[in-house]
């Protein structure tokens, strides 16, 4: 074959170089009308956008009592969503950060709780009331049977927090509290601020109180708020500040170096 190519050839080049043009034509005069209808639709955008503004200031211009008669609306509706259980309203009480925060799975379940409704009054109540189920009973309740299922939860959820704190889950939380000195300090002056760990020498509701355990000097101490001096000790026990501290053995203080010594003119008094 020539160079070149003969006329038949040329006819199809021409042929094909008219489909081409004819198709980038057509597609250039699709980019434009697409173009045309962008820049269209970002004026009226922009138009749409200048009316939000506008309104947007005179919404500016709205009086002061409308402006704060908006943001108490917010503020309302914010406070509607954002509904606290009773265990985390509980533990954040004044006097009641000694609590961990008992998981719902761990009360939902009853092999955990066995026992327990013989030594609460008003068990299931208070049960619905912890775990936050809406009771129809409720609305018939007088205020005075109000009162008394509310300090039942208290009783009941102090007699579930004992089993839980001996668990892992339990004691990790008691460890957050531990680091964060929720628990208060040793205030023996030899023990340089030690964070201590609630204990509770009975376990029998309504026969002692609370106590601080020092794991330095190994000594108890009456906690320093009032609220906190009144939490009962069934609600924390014996066990669970050595358990916890075998658990974690890396929290576990070195004994105080030096113990105070009596003495008078700087000498150390004899024992007879
Ligand atoms: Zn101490």
């Amino acid at each position: 074959m020539q160079r070149g190519g003969g006329p038949m050839d040329r006819k199809r080049i021409s042929e094909t170089l008219d489909r081409r043009l004819e198709r980038t034509s057509v597609s250039t005069s699709k980019i434009v009308n697409e173009r045309e209808r962008d820049r269209k639709s970002m004026l009226s955008g922009s138009i749409g956008k200048n009316t939000r503004d506008k309104r947007g200031l005179s919404k500016n211009k709205c009086s002061a009592d409308e402006y704060m008669t908006d943001s108490e609306e917010s503020d309302i509706s914010g406070s509607d969503e954002e509904e606290t259980s009773w265990i985390s309203w509980f533990c954040n009480l004044r006097g009641n950060e000694f609590f961990c925060e008992v998981d719902d799975e761990y009360i939902q379940d009853d092999f955990n709780l066995c026992g327990l409704s013989r030594q609460v009054p008003y068990y299931d109540y208070a049960l619905d009331l912890i775990l936050d189920v809406e009771s129809c009973n409720g609305d018939m309740f007088t205020e005075e049977q109000n009162e008394l299922v509310e300090s039942a939860a208290e009783m009941l959820y102090g007699l579930i927090h004992i089993r839980y704190i001996l668990t892992n889950k339990g004691m990790a939380g008691m460890l957050e509290k531990f680091k964060n000195c929720d628990f208060g300090r040793c205030p023996s002056f030899n023990c340089c601020g030690q964070p201590c760990l609630p204990l509770g020498q009975s376990y029998i509701p309504r026969v002692g109180t609370v106590k601080l355990y020092c794991p330095k000097c190994e000594d108890l101490y009456y906690p320093r708020s009032k609220y906190q001096s009144n939490i009962d000790a069934a609600y924390f026990g014996a066990t669970f500040p050595h358990l916890f501290l075998m658990t974690y053995g890396n929290v576990v203080p070195q004994k105080p170096s030096q113990n105070y010594v009596p003495r008078i003119y700087g000498f150390k008094i004899h024992k007879q």
